[in-house]
């Protein structure tokens, strides 16, 4: 099991940290990558579908990491956990931009040592008369480990965004999500996925919903299940996974 240590970022509250090996990736779209992370050391941690780990990219305890620690660690969400193997994989957006994050997921190789904290997060499903997700690629990543956690015969319904069709994130099945694309829009505050949610033809009632992805554009999912579908907020989990601004929201 690995060392407890304290939480240089978070208080008081101890997390778990593992050394892991990246073994293998792929490219899952022109923007999409995973990556398979195996640790030295079994992994002994309760695990709900829909969890993530923060990747640590600089030390948080060294001097740079003390006086940076904005650029210490990143948060992806778990594809896949399979303890008999101690791997976890991920599914990183790699998006225009820059950031420590991006450039790890897009440099990590075979046999690159990185530290994981572990576990973390409470975006998970819960029991409901039917399910709603809505996100773009960084969502994705959570949303597909959500889906295949509930019953195959659970309503569920849901948009996801991407860039375009070649960029669509593949899903599990059975359920399905309907897709929309931004063809060159900014993510940010995205009037294609509110307009998509808009559209959708809901049961009467409320479901939970689980919204994820960039932080305005989730806000305004919110506020439109609430102000025009009358929607509790206690029904709604919103999961801003990154924003205009802010560098490795947690
Ligand atoms: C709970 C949680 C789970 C997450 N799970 C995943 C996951 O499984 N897969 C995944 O790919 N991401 C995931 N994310 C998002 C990921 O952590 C961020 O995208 C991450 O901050 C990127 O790090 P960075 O160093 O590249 O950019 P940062 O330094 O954190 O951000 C710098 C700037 O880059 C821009 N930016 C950051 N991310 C994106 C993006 N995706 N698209 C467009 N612009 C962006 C923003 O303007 C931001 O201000 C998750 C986030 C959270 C909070």
């Amino acid at each position: 099991m690995g060392n407890r240590i304290r939480n240089p970022l978070g208080g008081a509250f101890a997390k778990y940290r593992l050394e892991t090996t990246v073994t293998d990736t792929a490219t899952i779209t022109p923007t999409m990558r995973r990556i398979r992370l195996v640790a030295d050391e079994p992994i002994g941690f309760p695990y709900t579908a829909g969890q993530h780990v923060r990747v640590e990219l600089n030390d948080p305890r060294s001097m740079s990491g003390l006086l940076r620690p904005g650029e210490t660690l990143r948060t992806y969400t778990i594809w896949e956990f399979d303890p008999d193997e101690r791997a976890v994989e991920l599914r990183a957006h790699l998006y225009d931009g820059d950031g420590i994050g991006l450039r790890w997921a897009r440099t990590a190789a075979p046999g690159d040592r990185v530290p994981i904290w572990w576990p973390q997060g409470d975006f998970h499903t819960r029991e409901a008369p039917f399910h709603l997700f809505v996100g773009e690629e960084t969502a994705s990543a959570a949303f597909g480990p959500m889906l295949r956690a509930l019953e195959p015969s659970a309503p569920v319904y849901g948009v996801l965004e991407s860039e375009s069709p070649e960029h669509d994130p593949p899903m599990p099945g059975p359920h399905r999500l309907r897709r929309v694309h931004r063809h060159g829009a900014p993510a940010v505050s995205s009037p294609t996925l509110l307009a998509a949610v808009a559209d959708l033809d809901l049961p009467a009632g409320e479901g939970a919903a689980y919204l994820a992805g960039e932080a305005r554009t989730c806000q305004r999912i919110r506020d439109h299940l609430v102000r025009d579908r009358g929607w509790d907020r206690r029904s709604i989990k919103v999961k801003p996974f990154w924003a205009v601004g802010k560098r490795g929201l947690h």
